[in-house]
């Protein structure tokens, strides 16, 4: 039996090492990177799968739609595959309405959420025919109600309110639940907003969102935000209007270093008994729980540095290609994909090539020694890591592989310089 590199207990540890060797799943990381080059993100198909369904199953008295945020992984092949697990999917853009369109995730389970939605993005996934609307504004509301009576139809739309919880996530720009954001409504405007939108005629009104944030590792603000919203259910319904779901967001904490985090079953212990009684329909938008653990980021060792008494690993994957550490100052563990007995452990700084200091993947960790050209990966990255990279520098962006058992495939190609001038080199006089 290896040792685990991402284990947070809640599912089977599925990238281990074998002696000493990194494997996903079946497959070495070795073998994977002979294949397919560095630097390379790699997802287990069964750890999604067993992420998923630990969610579901800890959920399941609520028989949840849980409809997976599309922005931490949008590989069609991750879509496709949680799409056969029975997910539906959140999205926040026209470019992810089209991604869940051709992996086939069916419409009647998609929900659009974001506060800056324009009237193309609407009208396609009106045309589309989507569950639900996540309106976050009253110009949203009114230019979609508009929209609709044109395409003689109506749009079936919830209200993100806003429930002002304070939630401690690690960095404050994933904190979305407190007043001071952009998102949602207001709660003291919410049920006046409602009325005005039971009023319109291309609306329905069908549900309440709420999203307080992401990374979060307490239960209390679900367990807040969820009252709050129920108090609201109820005010709305006394006064006429009844909803038929509560959406209550994602932002399902898993653990970066290593250690156990809160299970799904904590979160549900903390809010079904407040969800189970009351005949609404139940969705979730869980992102990162499902697939940050089920994926590393493999990349080489260039060089090494010593200055200023430090020591700079310097690899071929950058901030370009995993953005966190850098955006949000995000722990992500570092392991050497070979181990080699007796190598010391010596803390490091881990950077790209990119020309900002700002580009580095870890600060002052303790790794074993390494040397250029052997390989680091880089833990639970499978989300909000390749959804985030960029070409900057002219980098095209890492190939994506998944692996199931023995079995890998290709899941994106390496990007090629052809690609990073498409759109420009045809133009060129
Ligand atoms: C980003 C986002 C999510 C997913 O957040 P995770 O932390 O990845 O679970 C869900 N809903 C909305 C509205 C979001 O913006």
């Amino acid at each position: 039996m290896g040792t685990s590199v991402l284990s947070d207990g809640h599912v089977t540890d599925l990238f281990q090492y074998h002696d000493g060797i990194l494997h996903c799943e079946g497959v070495s990381a070795e073998r994977l990177v002979a294949e397919y080059g560095t630097p390379l993100y790699v997802y287990s198909e069964n750890a999604i799968l067993e992420r998923y369904r630990a969610f579901a199953g800890a959920f399941a008295a609520l028989d949840p739609l849980i409809a997976y945020s599309v922005k931490a992984n949008g590989n069609l092949a991750v879509l496709r595959l949680l799409a056969q697990a029975g997910a539906g999917a959140d999205i926040v853009s026209g470019g992810e309405l089209h991604r869940t369109r051709l992996a086939g995730i069916p419409s009647e389970r998609t929900v659009f959420s974001g506060v800056g939605k324009t009237i193309t993005e609407l009208a396609a996934a009106l045309a589309a025919n989507i569950y639900a609307f996540n309106v976050e504004s009253a110009g949203e509301l009114r230019m979609l109600s508009e929209l609709a009576v044109t395409m003689k139809t109506r749009a079936p739309i919830a209200l993100r309110v806003n429930p002002d919880v304070e939630t401690l996530t690690p960095h404050h720009y994933t904190a979305t639940g407190h007043k001071q954001t952009k998102f949602g409504i207001p709660y003291e405007d919410a049920e006046r907003l409602y009325h005005e939108a039971a009023q319109l005629p291309g609306i329905i009104v069908r549900g309440v969102d709420v999203h307080i944030g992401s990374q979060i590792l307490d239960v209390e603000p679900y367990r807040l935000s969820v009252t709050r919203i129920l108090e609201l259910v109820e005010r709305l319904r006394k006064s006429g209007i009844d909803l038929e779901f509560i959406d209550v967001g994602g932002g399902f904490g898993i653990s970066y270093d290593g250690e156990s985090g809160p299970a799904p079953s904590d979160f549900a212990a903390a809010i079904v008994p407040l969800l189970e009684h009351t005949g609404m329909r139940t969705i979730f938008e869980p992102g990162r729980y499902i697939v940050g653990p089920a994926g590393i980021l493999l990349t080489r060792v260039l060089f090494m540095k010593h200055m200023g008494g430090k020591t700079f690993v310097i690899t071929d994957a950058g901030m370009n290609d995993l953005l966190r550490p850098s955006h949000y100052s995000s722990y992500h563990r570092v392991e050497p994909a070979v181990r080699t007995p007796g190598r010391e452990t010596v803390p490091v700084d881990v950077v790209g090539p990119i020309c900002e200091s700002g580009d580095f993947l870890a600060l002052d960790r303790p790794i074993p020694r390494v040397e250029p050209g052997e390989l680091l990966a880089i833990g639970a990255t499978g989300a909000y890591g390749f959804s985030m990279a960029s070409t900057y520098n002219a980098r095209p962006r890492p190939a994506e592989v998944i692996v199931a058992g023995d079995a890998h495939k290709l899941a994106r190609s390496r990007e090629t310089y052809d690609d990073l001038v498409r759109g420009e080199a045809e133009l060129l006089e």
